[in-house]
């Protein structure tokens, strides 16, 4: 086989790499200075996305892959062992001069790497710790590392990720035991719990340690996260989002990422022939949003999703949803109601919440004050009541969804 320049490699295992979601990924602009002007170029964009860093701001991320050979066989996955693809390896000393590289031009702030597994998984993780480790000791790089960690791999190695990189990350890939059996049967819930309970212990035994000695060292300050595939197994969104809740609470992770399964060449015949909707895995976005910051429980999510389905509608919202079922919770006054009800109102966002909290102190609200704080005053309307407003006729209407769901629009015939 012909050998592969760094520049063939970056395309084929940045590209090998946009199957992973735990970090948001989007498109970044394209640059050049083929023309002579300007220095450096964006190469297309191959491998930079954007992702979020722990205190909010939008970062770009150099995310690739090490290499995407693999000696597992995991159906859903384009580098599985089977798959007919182009293959591809960086060293470790390759992907430190690109980020180094690709840092110094400003193109990015941080690295994202995941790797198929080569030879063994400790082998692999060794490669990957060696690349955090040399960014860190040899070029003091100070910039955002996620590595995602190799399933298997000896915890000790899992241990010295965390002392570089700023986030881990292990997947746990469906969201269901039987699910990962069938899909991926080299893969073991119990191994992949294992290692994120390992990854708790460390980062809340450090962050102690933290608290007493400011030298102590840090690990994976900014905490773990995982990835859910949707859609490649018969798992309702009632189980998926009841798992996701169970590993917040369990492993403390920071997110949780859903990602649709998207049908890849040469796909296993295990699989479903088409993808699911991508509305399915905004709506597990939502729904994974209320149960972080709306005190929405996964038994609340469930309760909105169609009861013979398990599957949340896909033209509403999840909170709509659960308040056109749970009519008899409204409508909620918004100058006494407590903060808990106030934030099961359909259009109240957090923040609304709080100005609306704050407001009252001084005065009755009106309809109007609450129109400003949100997108749609219609969606509101039914659900409150406000100084001047009380929906008598809306409240008692029997089948209020038409007048609260977003319009159908018509899909342009010839639309991308
Ligand atoms: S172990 Fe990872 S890279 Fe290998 S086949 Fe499974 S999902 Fe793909």
């Amino acid at each position: 086989m012909a050998q592969l320049d760094v520049q063939q490699k970056l395309a084929i295992l940045a590209d090998a790499a946009k199957y992973d979601a735990s970090c948001a990924s989007s498109g970044s602009v394209k640059r050049t200075s083929r023309d002579g002007k300007g220095l450096g170029s964006t190469d297309q964009g191959m491998g930079i996305c954007h992702a979020y860093a722990p205190d909010g701001r939008c970062i770009s991320l150099l995310k690739i892959l090490l290499t995407n050979s693999c000696i597992f066989d995991c159906h859903y996955c384009i580098n599985r062992k089977s798959s007919n693809v182009r293959r591809a390896r960086f060293t470790a000393d390759e992907v430190v001069r690109l980020t180094i590289s690709f840092y110094k031009r400003n193109y990015i702030e941080g690295l994202f790497l995941s790797s198929g597994i080569i030879g063994s998984s400790n082998y692999t993780m060794e490669q990957m710790v060696e690349v955090a480790r040399s960014l860190r000791e040899d070029h003091h790089f100070r910039g955002y590392i996620h590595l995602k960690t190799i399933p298997d791999a000896d915890p000790e190695l899992v241990h010295r990720a965390g002392m570089y990189a700023d986030r881990l990350s292990i997947n746990v890939e469906l969201p269901t035991v039987s699910g990962l059996k069938r899909l991926a049967p080299e893969k073991s819930a119990e191994r992949i719990e294992g290692a994120m309970a390992g990854t708790k212990a460390a980062i809340l035994d450090t962050a102690d340690a933290k608290k007493r000695y400011k030298s102590a060292p840090r690990f994976a300050p900014a905490g773990q996260s995982t990835q859910m595939i949707v859609g490649a197994d018969a798992a309702t969104d009632g189980d998926i989002v009841t798992k996701a809740s169970a590993l917040y609470d369990t492993f403390g992770l920071r997110r949780v990422y859903y990602s649709a399964f998207s049908p890849i060449p040469d796909a296993s015949t295990v699989l479903p022939l088409q993808r699911p909707p991508l509305m399915r895995e905004h709506r597990l976005y939502q729904s994974d949003w209320l149960m972080r910051f709306y005190d929405y429980t996964p038994a609340d999510v469930v309760a909105a999703a169609d009861a013979t389905t398990g599957m949340l509608p896909l033209d509403i919202d999840p909170k709509l949803a659960w308040a056109l079922k749970f009519r008899g919770s409204f409508p909620v006054d918004v100058n006494r109601a407590p903060r808990e009800a106030l934030l099961r109102v359909p259009g109240l966002g957090v923040k609304a919440v709080g100005a609306i909290l704050t407001a009252r102190r001084w005065r009755r609200l009106h309809l109007a004050d609450v129109a400003r704080l949100t997108v749609s005053v219609a969606k509101v309307r039914p659900f409150l009541i406000a100084e001047d407003w009380r929906p008598v006729a809306l409240s008692d209407r029997a089948e209020l969804r038409p007048v609260v769901a977003p319009k159908a629009a018509q899909l342009e015939l010839f639309a991308a």
